[in-house]
């Protein structure tokens, strides 16, 4: 069977919304005890007939505690009690050979699962391995009450209504088994995907400057390396505006973000994925080429011109800012730090020379 995207989003919706999660259980057990009790009434064994009719009212009540809003652990506690009970006096009034005991094993990876979600702290795995081995005394207890009391309801059956009786039970057994596990893996499931994207957004805010959406200097030092063990040629660009502190004093602090955001925004347009664009720290940017040295310099005489031409409005003022520019292409046994420190030498050469300029390798020695 091919699980289609929204089945399984319905199921994890399913397994998210806990109140629907315990009501489909109860509703299933409720169910169980309905057959049980046409069957029963059939056969005419009392105790069970009216046994049945009680287990239907304590989960229409168990029903009515999960639809309050009020925590399952209740509703767990009284399914668990009344599964043992019922095992014990099927054993007690049919006899053993039915399966009728066999739900006290369900009771086992059922109990764990709800401990571990219903219950907080490291009194779970208690709790859980304590119910564990009182369902497993129950059900020997159940097996050797069953041999010293005899099947008190002697029911005419041929072996085939036997056989019948005790694959129905062992069928609600396995059905409420896989059941419990699937819920679980869908749980678990549902819980990794919502980790992992919680790590995905949180690598993004580890790695991104929140003013510009450029990369931050942290990821641009990983790129950096990646850049240098790959063994292949890159180039680094350095930017920094021209006058900034100038557009700052004049227009204020907040202008002098949008002037830096609109640029950062030019660069990265320029740059697509011709290689990976950061905030090297204040208004100074750093970009990291993986093109030859002539594309990049192309490129960042573009991206001098996109700002030279870029217009912002500043209290109803056109203001212009610039950039300068300063390129340096990676040469083989340099470490990143050399590289780097000579895209900023020619940053500064620019600084110096007129600003408003890329300053490339060919300008400078
Ligand atoms: P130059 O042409 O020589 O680069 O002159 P400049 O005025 O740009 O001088 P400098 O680069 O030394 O000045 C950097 C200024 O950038 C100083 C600081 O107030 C400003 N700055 C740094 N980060 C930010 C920021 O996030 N927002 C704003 N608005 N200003 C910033
Ligand atoms: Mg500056
Ligand atoms: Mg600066």
């Amino acid at each position: 069977m091919k699980i289609t995207p929204d089945t399984r989003r319905y199921f994890e919706k399913m397994v998210e919304t806990d109140t629907l999660k315990y009501s489909l259980i109860t509703y299933c057990i409720l169910t169980v005890h309905v057959i049980l009790f046409v069957l029963f009434l059939f056969l005419h064994v009392m105790p069970l007939v009216l046994f049945n009719i009680g287990s239907v009212c304590i989960y229409l009540y168990c029903t009515r505690i999960l639809k309050s809003g009020e925590s399952p652990i209740r509703v767990f506690y009284i399914t668990y009690l009344e599964i043992i009970a019922y095992s014990f006096v099927a054993a007690i009034c049919v006899g053993w050979r039915f399966g009728f005991s066999q739900y006290i094993i369900g009771l086992i990876p059922f109990g764990y699962y709800m401990c571990y979600t219903l219950i907080e702290g490291n009194r779970k795995y208690f709790i859980a391995t304590a119910l564990g081995f009182f369902a497993f005394f129950c059900f020997i207890g159940c097996r050797m009450l069953s041999l010293y009391t005899g099947a008190i309801y002697e029911m005419d059956l041929p072996p085939v209504g036997e056989l019948m009786i005790y694959i129905f039970n062992s069928i609600c057994n396995f059905t409420f088994l896989l059941m419990v596990s699937l819920i679980f893996i869908m749980e678990m499931q549902a819980a990794t995907t919502k980790l992992s994207s919680q790590n995905t957004i949180l690598d993004k805010l580890a790695s991104i400057d929140p003013l510009t959406g450029l990369y931050n200097r942290r990821s641009m030092q990983v790129f950096l390396n990646h850049a240098l063990e790959s063994g292949e040629n890159f180039c680094l660009v350095m930017c920094d505006i021209d006058n900034f502190k100038r557009v700052n004093d004049t227009y204020g602090h907040d202008s002098g973000d949008v002037v830096l955001k609109e640029i950062s925004k030019i660069i990265q347009q320029q740059v697509k994925d011709h290689g990976y664009v950061c905030r090297w720290g204040g208004e100074e940017i750093l970009i990291l080429s993986n093109a030859p040295l002539d594309y990049t310099c192309q490129m960042a005489e573009t991206i001098r011109r996109s700002v030279e031409s870029f217009l912002f409005y500043f209290n109803e003022t056109i203001v212009h800012c610039t950039l300068t520019l300063g390129t340096a292409s990676h040469r083989d046994g340099e470490t990143v730090e050399d590289t780097i420190m000579h895209a900023d030498s020619r940053l500064y050469y620019g600084k110096q020379n007129g600003k408003n300029r890329v300053v490339s390798p060919y300008d400078t020695p």
